[in-house]
């Protein structure tokens, strides 16, 4: 598992996230994939105040309570929102720019990677949100992330983190699915990033289905609810020790 973090030269995300923090606007964020076409992330969209955030986001920040570990933060847009709410969060990512940009909105910010056993702390709520099992990468380092959770949360202490089955890549017109069951986990993507010249390596990305990450999380002793459906076969997820 890589628990460094990303050199500022190559960082595109973060990089807009700077550009749009210090000028109310940024150029094109582009997302390469080798199972996507290319598409486009909407720098203002990573800036989504409380009303702009979708529900299943909204009923995670509802939910957050006690000491709260915002993984994978960004811009810091939930760790605002929470503030706002009256709740205090930590907020880690492995952007530079990103950091940069969460501790000058005010933010308690660190350039942290959640897989670095350097970081300690026991948390009421871990956060990841936005496809957050994305960090997880891929389905095989699903017992290193469960043990690894399990050292950051408290007793009695949950992760709250939203995904989405992409079974329906692969439906076919007449409902049924078509999926290579010896083939890698369907919800296994990699994505890469660009922002002017600034061209970030590939990384994994997971999606989850509910199922398989309830029958990882149990084996690990975890609680697994589902406690909200989005509106495309996305959902909250919470995680929480017996
Ligand atoms: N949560 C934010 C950003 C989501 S994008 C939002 O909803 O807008 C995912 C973020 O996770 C990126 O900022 C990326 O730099 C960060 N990230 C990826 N892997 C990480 C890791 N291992 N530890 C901490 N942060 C990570």
């Amino acid at each position: 598992m890589n628990t460094h973090w990303l050199s500022m030269d190559k960082d595109p995300m973060g990089r807009a996230i700077y550009d749009y923090f210090k000028t109310g606007r940024a150029g094109k964020l582009r997302v390469f994939s080798s199972q996507f076409d290319e598409d486009e992330l909407p720098v203002v969209d990573l800036f989504r105040t409380f009303d702009q955030m979708p529900l299943l986001e909204q009923t995670a920040l509802h939910l957050a309570h006690g000491r709260i570990l915002d993984v994978g933060a960004g811009s810091g847009c939930h760790s605002c929102a929470l503030k706002d709410l009256g709740k205090e969060s930590l907020a880690i990512d492995i952007s530079p720019w990103s950091v940069e940009v969460m501790q000058r909105r005010g933010l308690n910010a660190h350039l942290t990677n959640v897989f670095d056993e350097r970081f300690t702390g026991q948390f009421d709520t871990i956060l990841m949100l936005m496809n957050g099992s994305g960090i997880i990468g891929k389905l095989k380092n699903m017992p290193v992330f469960l043990t690894r959770i399990k050292q950051l949360l408290a007793p009695g202490g949950c992760v709250l983190m939203d995904s989405s089955d992409l079974r329906y890549l692969y439906e076919d017109e007449d409902g049924s699915y078509v999926i290579d069951l010896a083939a890698d986990y369907y919800g296994e993507v990699d994505f890469q990033m660009q922002y002017g010249k600034i061209k970030g390596d590939s990384f994994d990305w997971l999606y989850i289905d509910f199922d398989t990450l309830s029958a990882y999380a149990s084996q690990y002793g975890f609680v697994v609810e589902k406690v909200k459906e989005g509106m495309h076969y996305d959902y909250l997820a919470r995680l929480s020790l017996k």
